[in-house]
């Protein structure tokens, strides 16, 4: 790494909230959990009851924040976002929890102490990608943030309830920051929610990418040296933190009520 390569990562740094309090910290993971669901709602990635982003809590680190089962993400405020403790209980909020949330997320916040927030939907071009059982290839410089960065869950056993079934999915996930569920969807995760929320946007549009330029002919890829490369300048934690800015000011400018 280059001095200037610190300096940059450095100035980025600068970018990161800093809390005071670790009431601050939730409330802000919070407002990022909403802002992430009406996003996910605005992209249409919501598919009746399926999908879900969860946040850590800040303080009860195996407590996570989620989505009130049954509620469309594009209706999702601050306030209604309930909070679940690592059996699976409800213990702020008044909404219940879907089963298949706690399954997989529990576990891969369990997995991954790292990992602050987790994101999965039923969106069409990552399910569309799922069923062909493999990884994406690099085939843009966007695509290049998953380059050696994400796997592939090669199995389908129906909806995910068993606990079980939860830590193989974790398991396949591994350190990766992505994970394509075969015959189901994606799931992404980051040090934020920004972060988490973002590599799930635009893996998506990765799927959708490579299955357009596929229906029209043989992509070129992009050559392994180069993909590495560009791998460290776009699908670095900050780059993920900082590409999900724009996205927050947006909807937050478009849906204000979502803070409430
Ligand atoms: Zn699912």
């Amino acid at each position: 790494m280059t001095t200037n390569d610190t300096e940059a990562l450095l100035a980025a740094a600068n970018y990161l909230p800093k809390f005071d309090t670790v009431e601050e910290e939730r409330l802000h993971r919070k407002q990022r959990l909403a802002a992430a669901y009406r996003l996910f709602g605005k992209f249409g990635f919501d598919e009746g009851i399926a999908g879900h982003i969860t946040a850590r809590d800040p303080e009860r680190l195996d407590h996570f924040w989620v989505n009130p089962f049954g509620m469309n993400f594009s209706h999702i405020r601050v306030s209604d976002l309930i909070l679940v403790n690592e059996k699976g209980e409800v213990v702020e909020g008044d909404y219940g929890v879907n089963t298949a949330a706690f399954v997989i997320h529990s576990q891969v916040h369990a997995a991954r102490p790292d990992v602050i927030a987790a994101a999965h939907a039923h969106s069409i071009s990552g399910k569309s990608w799922s069923a062909l059982g493999r990884l994406l290839d690099p085939i843009t410089q966007d695509v290049c943030a998953f380059h050696e960065d994400h796997a592939l869950f090669d199995d389908y056993t129906g909806v995910v309830l068993d606990l079980e079934e939860g830590k193989r999915l974790a398991h396949a996930l591994g350190e990766k920051k992505a994970v394509i569920l075969r015959n189901h969807g994606l799931l992404t995760v980051g040090h934020s929610v920004d972060e988490a929320a973002w590599w799930f946007i635009t893996m998506e549009r990765s799927c959708q990418a490579q299955l357009l330029a596929s229906a029209a002919g043989d992509p070129v890829l992009i050559d392994p040296d180069m993909a590495k490369l560009t791998a460290g300048q776009v699908g670095s934690h900050i780059s993920g933190y900082l590409s999900f800015q724009p996205l927050y000011e947006k909807i937050v400018r478009e849906q204000p009520d979502l803070l409430d």
